[in-house]
């Protein structure tokens, strides 16, 4: 997995002038920071060639080609993240100073986008050469997902959101079950995070090893993105429905994103609102809050408990540990992902008490709370996403029923009808295309 900055230690106070010891993956790299006149100082990295990303940065200067539709001009460099690889190191061979990247992390705290990069995934760097400075640097996670840093006042970076809805089309798929029902949705081409949803989903209602029989029909509909005709990677499950020897077991996708059976119960379990038996909010979610000192928008993306530090931090829904970190403002954090749709973060932890992961269950202790990374006293910072937008986990209706609730119903059921609609219509497609074939596997049986 690609790593950022694991600072394991780190002091606060001495960020900025001290010696960082950056332990990740393939190599332990020490990057000695120093202020000169031009605020910029490198002791050149004792590393390894072969990772060394210099080699791999291919210039796009003067390549006019290149130019993407996000941006008005071309990228001094664009670079695909691969498996093992810092961005510390790859901020080195560039030239440019450790100072400008944690100023980038300093506005990350309230996105931590930086966390979020994958393998595969570009960044696109816009250098001043003749000052060595990065005016622009942009993370695109595919094409229609991209975040943008831009140089402002004071070497300071402002964070901006560039992301394209793109086109999503709505399929349905209809298939069957020949060996497990992992290999069969596969081959149907459905995703890993598709097929575990849908296991996630039924699994109160069907043991996928023990029940399913060879020749189950499951249909399924779906939305895929993409952007200008190139599919982003992107998907979304609307409705799922499993023929299990006779018996219909289905789920739908409601409003709120969350999975509801044909009758509108609930299929995942709802949310705690509190991830903490301290529920004295000294912050409240703001996503315009004016930052004191630059005076720009610098949104406050969570909601903040007065918890002394070591309280008990509990996971708000069940879930799997997608992420552990120890960045210099977010300080000790965890992420939880809960289905397709959910996440929730936990910042400035003084313990983590789970592994990336490992799956947990709504109430479990996962960490202490504490004061790590930059704040003014212990407490605990909350956040709650939706398809990986913040949402002010005290007012958002999230999942917290077990049913779609009665005013909902009335749309719940037209969605509902629509999206079996739409699978009834790919089956009878299907089985008359396939009416022979078909015959001839029952016989096989
Ligand atoms: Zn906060």
């Amino acid at each position: 997995m690609f790593k950022l900055n694991q600072l394991s230690q780190q002091s606060r106070s001495k960020i900025k002038k001290a010696m960082l010891i950056l332990p990740f993956i393939i190599i332990a790299v020490c990057v000695i920071l120093s202020h000169s006149k031009d605020q910029r100082k490198y002791v050149p990295l004792n590393i390894q060639s072969t990772a060394a990303p210099k080699a791999e940065v291919k210039s796009t200067q003067g390549k006019a080609h290149t130019k993407t539709h996000h941006v008005a001009s071309v990228p001094s460099y664009s670079y695909t993240i691969k498996n093992g690889d810092n961005l510390s190191v790859i901020f080195s061979k560039l030239g440019l100073s450790y100072k400008s990247l944690l100023s980038i992390m300093e506005e990350d705290l309230n996105h931590l986008s930086l966390d979020t990069l994958r393998p595969g995934n570009k960044l696109l760097f816009w250098i001043d050469q003749s000052s060595s400075t990065l005016t622009k640097m942009q993370l695109q996670f595919n094409p229609a997902d991209i975040v943008q840093f831009t140089r402002v006042k004071g070497g300071a970076y402002s964070y901006k959101d560039i992301s394209i809805k793109g086109d999503w089309k709505t399929t349905a798929l209809v298939g069957s079950v020949h060996g497990s029902f992992s290999q069969s949705a596969h081959k149907l081409g459905l995703s890993i995070t598709e097929i575990r949803t849908i296991t996630d989903l039924m699994k109160d209602k069907l043991n996928f090893t023990r029940d399913l029989r060879a020749g189950d029909k499951f249909s399924i509909v779906h939305k895929v993105q993409s952007v200008r005709g190139v599919k982003t990677g992107s998907r979304e499950l609307e409705a799922v429905k499993i023929v299990n020897r006779g018996r219909v077991i289905s789920a739908f996708l409601h409003t709120d994103g969350q999975f509801y059976d044909e009758n509108g119960d609930s299929l995942q379990r709802a949310f705690m609102r509190y991830p903490s038996k301290y529920h004295r909010i000294t912050s409240k979610f703001n996503p315009y809050r004016l930052h004191p000192v630059t005076g720009r928008v610098s949104p406050h993306n969570g909601t903040d408990f007065g918890a002394p530090s070591g309280s008990d931090v509990l996971a708000t829904g069940d879930g799997k540990v997608i992420l552990t970190r120890d960045h210099p403002y977010a300080g000790k954090y965890i992420v939880l992902q809960h289905g397709s749709t959910y996440k929730t973060r936990y910042l400035h932890l003084s313990r983590i008490l789970v592994k990336k992961g490992q799956f947990v269950k709504r109430g479990d202790r996962i960490a202490l709370s504490g004061a790590t990374g930059r704040v003014t006293g212990p407490h605990l910072h909350y956040e709650f996403l939706v398809r990986n937008r913040p949402v002010n986990p005290m007012t958002e209706k999230i999942p917290m029923a077990e049913s779609v609730a009665k005013s909902d119903m009335k749309k719940f059921a037209a969605k509902r009808d629509n999206l079996m609609q739409m699978m009834k219509e790919k089956e009878v497609l299907l089985a008359s295309q396939h009416h022979s074939q078909n015959n001839t596997s029952h016989q096989s049986l």
